[in-house]
């Protein structure tokens, strides 16, 4: 029975102070014999990392941006970039009874505009 266990910064042969460790593959005691290798000290990190998914994300986020330019492509003229070409969507509100409003997203820079109707 050791009250050292399970505490890497001492050892659990004499209970002296390990050194940090550094490149080396294994820790060693600096008074007795022991050693311990450095990867099962380090591994517990790097396994509660949370491995993040960039692809996913951006994915999602492609698709945020390519529903805005479907529908009909009208004539009408952004009042941002002055160029003809802008995609018709029409959007129910919350409440039946406030009414369609129709946005219109520029193709050129994707500027939008809002119109109640
Ligand atoms: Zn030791
Ligand atoms: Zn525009």
């Amino acid at each position: 029975m050791s009250c050292f266990s399970g505490d890497p910064n001492f050892c659990p042969e004499c209970g002296s102070v390990l050194p940090v460790p550094g490149m080396r593959d294994t820790l060693r005691c600096p008074r007795c014999a022991f050693s311990l290798p450095v990867r099962e000290l380090s591994g517990q990190e790097i396994r509660s990392t949370v491995i993040f998914n960039p692809v996913e994300q951006s994915s999602i986020v492609a698709e945020d941006n390519d529903s805005e330019l479907k529908g009909p492509v009208i004539d009408r003229r952004c009042s941002r970039c002055n160029k003809e070409g802008m995609v018709y969507q029409t959007k129910q509100m919350r409440s039946a009874d406030e009414g369609q409003t129709v946005f219109f997203t520029c193709i050129h820079c994707r500027y939008q505009e809002k119109e109640d109707s």
